[in-house]
């Protein structure tokens, strides 16, 4: 078994810790401080057939596993969870960065999801219905589909594998999993638990390494009917290409421009709350997170003042230390891209009223550290209103009413989250109907999905599936259709119903 905190880290292939059959690593840097947390295998396409062909192998006997059982080992996984999460914690504040209460959150989200899914071994439901002939049954059950590609993003180190690794294991497929280069460590955490909790060798397999090396090669790989991504649209669109001339089923979970309305009866304390959660929890870097605030003209004077207040009075620094509010965003090429939105923004004509530069002194100088950045008066229109930036950034737009700032929500090729703040139940209603997204908040920010509901988004932010809840199922299964004749004669549906 590998040992977190040791230097050099392996895959994990058919049960066994293995180097990448070309020798070849990179590391995992700290992103408070720059440092490097360990050195991974970067793995070739011929290591993905290595871990495919033990998946495939695997898979003939884990499907047979009556589902109930897979789930003990799922229950036995969230035990270690549960068991590690300060460590695990710990460890995603520095590998990752955010701050401790939310990595904590991630951890504990992949406690609920694995429970969640565990329970499934005892549901995995499916329908009977009457048949149109006498002394015959007929069903549907859910069958595993074989060897799961699982593509993951940095964010949600934990969780986000939590939530395509166990249903995907209950429903009795096999997985071949790839995390992003940017947190191999934590992956490599959740893994050997998963092995500690007595999975069997090839049930679940990890391939380190970069997207289009690692990543592309499972897309590909004849041996994978299932694929299931989270990251970038960009990324998105290209694995949806790559999987076409094989029929895959394509799960995406991609990017969002959530909009947090507020309108002029809101409670103004509880929406500034909810705004500065969502927009500068885990450092702007989170699918939901809330990169537009439209705000009623009646109350946007006062909803601007506050919010600069409250991002001037965050404190920077690692996710480690108790007193830091905003951590580091992951590596310094996100410094980049976020940086070159502020000059977008203030090309386009916003006002910056706050942020808008990497941060420095104060020990952050060796980190990836962005100041929280508001601009004013942008226009629906302006790409910093438009494009997913993943940083501290919020774009501030005045409305005149109601109906303005749906349509404005709107008005983007995202559709994950949103939210609004009012105290008025018919508005509310309206908005939950209105607006274009997979997920709505009333009176509160656009992030904190529960595990038992569907998450996932409408447009630009996927196609059409959804993870968590019971929906899931419905990537890693295919429905079978059964029908039982215990007539004794051959009986044939629709012409011997017409007949009679
Ligand atoms: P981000 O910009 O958030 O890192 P990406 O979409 O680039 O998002 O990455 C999400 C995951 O997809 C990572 O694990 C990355 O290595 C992987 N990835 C990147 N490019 C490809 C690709 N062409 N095919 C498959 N996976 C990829």
């Amino acid at each position: 078994m590998a040992v977190a905190g040791a230097e050099r880290f392996k895959n994990y292939i058919g049960g066994e810790w293995v180097d990448a059959s070309g020798g070849e690593t990179f590391e995992s840097l700290i992103p408070a401080t720059g440092e490097p947390i360990g050195e991974f295998p970067r793995s070739t396409p011929e290591d993905v057939d290595r871990a495919v062909a033990a998946a495939k192998e695997a898979f003939e006997s884990w499907r047979l596993v009556p589902a109930p059982k897979r789930a003990e080992i799922l229950y036995r996984f969230a035990a270690h969870l549960v068991r590690h999460k300060d460590d695990l914690t710990d460890l995603m504040s520095r590998e990752m960065g955010k701050v401790k209460a939310e990595a904590g959150g991630d951890v504990q989200e992949a406690i609920d999801m694995t429970l969640y899914m565990a329970g499934e071994g005892r549901r995995l439901f499916g329908q009977t219905t009457p048949s149109e002939l006498p002394d015959k049954f007929q069903m549907s059950v859910r069958m595993p589909v074989g060897v799961v590609g699982v593509i993951t993003p940095w964010n949600f180190p934990i969780a986000i594998p939590s939530w395509k690794i166990a249903p995907a294991l209950v429903c009795g497929n096999t997985v071949v999993f790839k995390p992003a280069e940017d947190t191999p460590l934590l992956a490599e955490r959740f893994v050997e638990l998963l092995a500690d909790a007595g999975l069997p060798p090839g049930v679940v397999n990890v391939v380190h390494g970069f997207g289009e090396e690692v990543g592309e090669a499972i897309v590909k790989h004849p041996d994978v009917p299932v694929i299931t991504f989270t990251g970038s649209r960009e990324t998105g669109v290209r694995v949806t290409k790559a999987a076409a001339d094989q029929l895959k089923v394509v799960h995406l979970e991609l990017g969002g421009k959530n909009a947090i309305i507020v309108m002029e009866d809101a409670n103004l304390d509880l929406a500034v709350d909810g705004i500065v959660w969502s927009a500068f929890g885990t450092s702007g870097q989170r699918c939901t997170a809330a990169s537009r605030v439209i705000v009623h003209q009646k109350i946007y004077g006062e909803v601007e003042k506050r919010l600069v207040s409250a991002a001037e009075r965050m404190r920077l620094g690692p996710g480690w230390e108790d007193q830091t509010d905003l951590g580091p965003v992951i590596n310094r090429a996100a410094i980049e891209k976020i940086h070159s939105y502020t000059g977008i923004g203030k090309d386009e004509g916003a006002t910056l009223l706050t942020g808008g530069e990497p941060a420095s002194g104060d020990g952050l100088d060796d980190g990836f550290y962005y100041r929280p950045t508001i601009f004013g008066d942008v226009a629906p229109d302006m790409r910093i209103a438009q494009e997913e930036i993943f940083g501290p950034t919020t774009a501030l737009i005045p409305v005149k009413d109601f109906d303005e700032a749906i349509r404005v929500a709107n008005d983007v090729k995202y559709g994950l989250s949103s939210s609004i703040f009012t105290q008025d139940v018919n508005r509310a209603f309206r908005a939950m109907r209105d607006l274009q997204t997979g997920i709505t908040y009333i009176n509160a920010g656009t992030t904190g999905a529960e595990v038992h509901l569907p998450f996932g988004g409408t447009k630009d932010t996927g196609n059409g599936h959804r993870e968590a809840g019971q929906a899931a199922l419905d990537v890693f299964t295919e429905w079978k259709s059964l029908y039982i004749d215990y007539s004794g004669k051959l009986q044939r549906a629709q012409i011997d119903n017409a007949e009679e």
